[in-house]
């Protein structure tokens, strides 16, 4: 049976383990991570067509007047965006999608594609969050209490979502975020079209 991928978005507010948890879902599954434009600049190891498509503001503006994206926003500051075009050919091949982006962008992505599973990452706590950030060292005081105090606004918005997923352990995390797939791809508004294919049409 075969159809097009899930598109599958995870949220979650800065700090909470969304790349850490996107990385091992990508180690044990063959899911496709959409790779996002942004006109911030690049943190130490970060590679061009790696983590990120680095783009200056003109160059971002003027993919946004040619609709190259499937959603775009502005983060801290920063242009960030999905490229539309890879993510529809993939979902077309059948591929599964993985999109890690903001809530904003979540909620858009949903508008315009409403096959989207919006699945929300929280930390255990916002103790637990700060700590995460912290040992994580890529911020300033200044951007470290701009994030926390982003996250408690950001958690109110997890009711929009799908799903959500505590983070505590990155295994545990995964496991259900797998399960959520599975169970998607189960559902009967998915495999409908197989049945009527296979076993009631001919
Ligand atoms: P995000 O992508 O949401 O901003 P990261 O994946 O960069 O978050 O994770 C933030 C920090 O927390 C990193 O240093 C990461 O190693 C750590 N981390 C992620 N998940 C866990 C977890 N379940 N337990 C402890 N630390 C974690
Ligand atoms: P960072 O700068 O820490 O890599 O990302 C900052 C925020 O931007 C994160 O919440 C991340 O999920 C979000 N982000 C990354 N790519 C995109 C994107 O293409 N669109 C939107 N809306 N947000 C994104």
């Amino acid at each position: 049976m075969g159809s097009k991928g899930l598109l599958i978005v995870i949220s979650g507010p800065s700090g909470t383990g969304k790349g850490t948890i996107c990385k091992a879902l990508l180690n044990r599954n063959d899911f496709w991570l959409s790779i996002s434009a942004t006109t911030r600049t690049p943190r130490k190891g970060e590679q061009h067509g790696r983590e990120y498509y680095f783009l200056d503001k003109d160059e971002f503006e003027r993919r946004i007047s040619s609709k190259d994206f499937l959603e775009y926003a502005k983060v801290y500051e920063n242009y960030y965006g999905t490229p539309k075009s890879e993510v529809l050919e993939k979902l077309e091949k059948g591929k599964d999608v993985i999109l890690e982006i903001d809530i904003q962008g979540g909620l858009e992505v949903k508008k315009a594609y409403d096959e989207a599973i919006l699945i929300f990452i929280i930390p255990p706590s916002i103790d637990e969050l700060t700590n995460r950030i912290i040992n994580r060292g890529t911020e300033t005081e200044e951007s470290l209490r701009i994030r926390l105090n982003s996250a408690k606004s950001e958690i109110k918005c997890s009711k929009k979502y799908n799903y959500v997923v505590v983070n505590d352990t990155v295994e545990n995390a995964v496991n259900k975020i797998e399960s959520i797939i599975i169970s998607e791809k189960c559902k009967i508004d998915k495999v409908k079209e197989d049945i009527d294919n296979e076993f009631l049409n001919n």
